[in-house]
């Protein structure tokens, strides 16, 4: 059963070919600069040379079109037909309050999904556009959408409502609604795995460390707190986002700095966070090398990271009353010991002690703390397309089941 997975991003689509009977990726890419000039495409087709292109790519559809005529190519295809994708799933980033789970798409869905862009005005449109353009290429062919926020609607009230009018979530629904579920979901059941133990029986926090930051406490299988709240703006120091501030640092700086609204976005979502502190880069490998070499600001921007991280895992002990095992993932938290170690320095009062040869890891499922430790620490790589693949095979499959039996 080959399974097409889907990522749109405003100017970006990045795409899986996975084959779920043995879960392989036939083939992965990435279509970018969409709509500008010069778009660029890559195709890696595995057992094949890597494909790199550059063409006018002026939409979505143009680029999904690329995708196709690639995947079943001569030469650096690896299907012969378009028939033999069985499903597409969708990474959409916001469901608001409509989707707890991954959803089949119809007609009900698209004006769910509608309904979410005020939520989520970067990324909806462009995951709507990517729905409809593979309805075009593939009519007839199922899709699954598979929401970043649907792992997190299993917060209680306390977690999600903000200390705001109540009136404004019963008009405009401002809530924390958390983001990278997939990912959250998909290393917790991972980590339960690797400690053999049923998930249902653990407390994890999970660390989703890279570009984009964000933390989840999940107490036996379900999402109970999360640092990203309405927007992905929260929480976390990130890249170039400035994560969670004082709310009266925007209203002072518009009024200083003559600052409109979208200005002020701009410097808290991309000249903020660790690039905004440092002045070097929004890579840590960037800011970690600068740090080595003396760059006071650099080793401050790594600090104020790190501080954030600790102290949003301990708030997450106290949401849980506990803590089974802690998790890193993603970027940072797969390939970076030295963020890890730091981090978990301060995590002294839960037991932990950090096994440094272990430690010493990247991209590799594992356990790093000593064996003695109460509170384990692991290494578990996201993989979010396989996630949305395995969350897509499954509402197919059932919906199959449905219809046999109906
Ligand atoms: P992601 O958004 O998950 O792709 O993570 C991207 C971020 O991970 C990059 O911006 C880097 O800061 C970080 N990263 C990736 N590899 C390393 C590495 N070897 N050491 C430190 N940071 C890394």
């Amino acid at each position: 059963m080959n399974l097409l997975v889907i990522n749109c991003g405003s100017s970006s689509l990045k795409y899986q070919l996975i084959n779920m009977d043995n879960e392989y990726v036939l083939a992965k890419g990435l279509v970018e600069k969409i709509g500008l000039e010069t778009g660029i495409f890559t195709h890696d087709p595995s057992g094949k040379y890597k494909v790199v292109q550059k063409h006018n790519i002026p939409d979505h559809t143009a680029a999904l079109n690329l995708v196709m005529t690639a995947l079943t190519d001569g030469k650096y295809g690896v299907i012969e037909n378009l028939n033999e994708i069985v499903a597409v799933g969708h990474r959409i980033v916001h469901g608001g309050e409509f989707y707890s789970s991954s959803v089949l798409i119809d007609d009900d869905v698209m004006i769910a999904l509608e309904k979410c862009v005020e939520l989520a005005p970067l990324h909806n449109p462009a995951n709507i556009i990517g729905v409809n353009s593979c309805k075009a290429l593939l009519p007839g062919v199922p899709q699954v959408a598979v929401f970043d926020t649907a792992f997190h609607q299993t917060m209680p009230e306390e977690a999600y409502i903000y200390p705001l009018p109540y009136e404004y979530y019963n008009k405009y629904k401002v809530r924390k609604y958390g983001f990278h579920g997939t990912s959250h979901k998909y290393v917790s059941n991972r980590a339960a795995y690797v400690l053999e133990k049923p998930i249902e029986d653990l407390k994890i926090i999970t660390c989703h460390l890279g570009n984009g930051a964000s933390i989840a406490a999940i107490k036996y299988g379900e999402s109970v707190d999360t640092s990203m709240g309405f927007t992905p703006l929260e929480g976390l120091a990130m890249g170039t986002r400035c994560g969670s501030i004082d709310p009266s640092i925007v209203t002072y700086l518009m009024d200083k700095e003559g600052l409109d609204i979208s200005e002020i976005n701009e410097i808290m979502n991309k000249e903020s966070g660790v690039l905004g502190i440092s002045g070097v880069s929004s890579d840590f490998r960037d800011i970690e090398s600068a740090a080595e070499n003396g760059n006071k600001r650099a080793q401050l921007a790594i600090d104020v990271f790190n501080y954030k991280v600790k102290t949003t895992i301990g708030s997450y002990v106290a949401a849980m009353d506990g803590v089974d095992a802690i998790v890193f993932t993603a970027g940072l938290g797969e390939n970076s010991p030295v963020t890890r170690k730091e981090i978990c320095l301060g995590l002294t009062y839960l037991g932990i002690t950090i096994d440094d040869e272990k430690n010493n890891t990247r991209r590799e499922e594992l356990v790093i703390t000593t064996k003695d430790c109460k509170v384990k620490v692991l290494v578990v790589p996201t993989d979010e397309e396989l996630a949305i693949a395995r969350d897509t095979k499954e509402i197919i499959t059932s919906n199959i089941l449905d219809k046999v039996l109906i």
